[in-house]
């Protein structure tokens, strides 16, 4: 089954003055493993409720009004307004923009690797470490027994994003959100990035939603893209054939 399954989507937030926003306006989108699906739109055009409607995140008031999702063949339930059974870590892995978002500054990175992998897998603490070793492994961290103990502050900002990578990794979800990746860091490590993310969806066959304003960025990895305006699809398609039409 495709990892992630979108149809008729449509999430809303109820305005102070007794009105509704229709902040997603029955979208369908659909990833199949492997692919990288980039969403893109200008700001406010409904990404990061997308985004946000598949982690578990979408913040109360706003609420799924209508559609349905499945993640890797999952039916999610959206009646009551939430993605609810959806288990963050477990079914989606999750990437944001600020890395600092997503580490606990007062753990190490094998805390941050291991406590998702001990609540979700059944497995040992020594199995778990040594799982943590090999992402470490993965996603291109230098001497990654020395950096286990490392904290988030003693990493630099590319090194934090590919910790908060193999995090998303470790109970090695099907689909991953993954945010404005690479817009907070140096663009002497954007590149990097990119790169590291399109081989881990080549190689493990992931799928990756990948939330972005920077068209430089499909260009750079994107298989299908899908733009937002004002909540509404107003072009899907393959990446090349979007970036080439007028
Ligand atoms: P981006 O354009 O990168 O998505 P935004 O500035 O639009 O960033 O949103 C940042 C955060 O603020 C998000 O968590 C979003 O849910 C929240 N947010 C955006 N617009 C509003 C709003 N009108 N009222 C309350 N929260 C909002
Ligand atoms: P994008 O990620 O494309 O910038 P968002 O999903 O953040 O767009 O926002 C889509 C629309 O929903 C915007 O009009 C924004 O102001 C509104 N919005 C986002 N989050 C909230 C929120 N928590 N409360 C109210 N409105 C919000």
């Amino acid at each position: 089954p495709p990892v992630l399954d979108i149809k008729n989507l449509r999430v809303e937030y109820p305005l102070t003055n007794g009105g509704t926003l229709v902040a997603v306006n029955d979208i369908d989108l659909t990833i199949r493993p492997g692919e990288i699906h980039a969403l893109v739109g200008e700001s406010g055009a409904g990404k990061t409720t997308v985004g946000n409607a598949l982690m578990g995140l979408l913040q109360a008031p706003g609420r799924i009004a209508g559609g349905s999702i499945s993640i890797a063949g999952k039916q999610i339930n959206t009646r009551t307004g939430r993605t609810e059974g959806i288990v963050p870590g477990r079914d989606v892995g999750a990437i944001f923009q600020d890395p600092m978002t997503s580490l606990n500054p007062l753990f190490t990175v094998e805390s941050q690797l291991c406590e998702g992998m001990l609540a979700h897998l059944k497995i040992s603490r020594k199995e778990a470490r040594a799982r943590a070793l090999d992402l470490l492994k993965a996603v291109g961290i230098p001497e990654p027994e020395r950096r286990l103990g490392s904290y988030p502050h003693q990493l630099s900002g590319g090194q934090r994003q590919r910790v908060v990578i193999a995090t998303a990794l470790a109970c090695d979800p099907r689909l991953i959100v993954a945010d404005e990746p690479t817009t907070a860091l140096d663009v002497s490590v954007q590149a990097q990035i990119l790169k590291l993310i399109r081989d881990l969806a080549d190689e493990r066959r992931v799928g990756v939603l990948l939330v972005t304003h920077n068209m430089g960025v499909v260009a750079e990895i994107a298989d299908r893209v899908t733009i937002m305006q004002n909540g509404s699809v107003v072009e899907s398609g393959s990446a090349r054939g979007v970036l080439t039409s007028p």
